[in-house]
């Protein structure tokens, strides 16, 4: 893939997400990776979304960090898009919004539960929020350190990150991310309709538990994986 076709998948993402609703002023970006290239491409820093075009998106050496195409600041949030990219080799693009439901779970420090089929469609299982951050932690290298503290999450309570692509940040907001740029922005949509399903469920039930592992497992092993049998051949998530 060129830098230009890399750019414009990035640009696109981003615009997705502004047309989905899950962005507004500057609050989200969107990056995507090409692994042949080593590079990851991000929207600049501070750009008004009307203002936004494919050559003011940046790449960026996924090694080093270091810009190899494109004039201005990458997004402030580089650091954590470079070291989940790094550490999900998995993954083609990452998003990250300030979603109304989704952050609401991020700032009650809660996981978004899989209450439904809907959420086990495209996420299998809870979908995590990370641990708080420590004073240090914040001060210094915060952007890094938030890619960190998701990485950390994943690790530690065993979930692959293919299966369960998103997480809330804890007292910040979510980031979701897919095999493209443009599979993230869905999931960064699923994540919040689920979010805002599960709002109205508790609201209605605050006793409601998960739904049972056998419907999770039905639902979201029907679409992934090497059993799947929804849709039609090489689904890409
Ligand atoms: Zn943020």
């Amino acid at each position: 893939m060129s830098y230009q076709q890399l750019k414009e998948q990035v640009y696109e993402a981003n615009m997705a997400l502004v047309q989905a609703g899950l962005v507004v002023l500057t609050w989200g970006n969107a990056s995507g990776v090409d692994r042949a290239a080593g590079v990851m491409a991000i929207k600049p820093s501070g750009v008004a979304y009307d203002k936004l075009r494919p050559e003011h998106i940046v790449v960026l050496s996924l090694e080093t960090g270091e810009i190899v195409d494109g004039s201005g600041r990458p997004s402030s949030d580089t650091p954590t898009h470079l070291h989940l990219s790094r550490q999900f080799p998995s993954i083609g693009g990452i998003v990250h919004t300030h979603s109304t439901c989704g952050t609401s779970f991020a700032q009650a420090l809660r996981d978004i539960p899989c209450l439904g089929t809907t959420h086990a469609d495209n996420f299998y299982g809870s979908i995590p929020c990370s641990r708080e951050m420590t004073a240090a932690e914040i001060e210094t290298d915060y952007e890094l350190n938030t890619g960190r503290v998701i990485v950390e999450c994943f690790a530690q309570r065993k979930i692959d990150p293919a299966n369960v692509p998103g997480v809330v940040v804890a007292s910040h907001a979510p980031f979701a991310w897919g095999s493209t740029p443009a599979k993230a922005v869905e999931n960064a949509i699923v994540l919040e309709f689920t979010a805002q399903m599960a709002l109205h469920t508790f609201a209605l039930n605050p006793n409601i538990k998960p739904a049972p592992q056998v419907l999770i497992d039905k639902h979201f092993l029907r679409k992934h994986g090497p059993k799947a049998y929804y849709g039609q051949a090489n689904y890409a998530r």
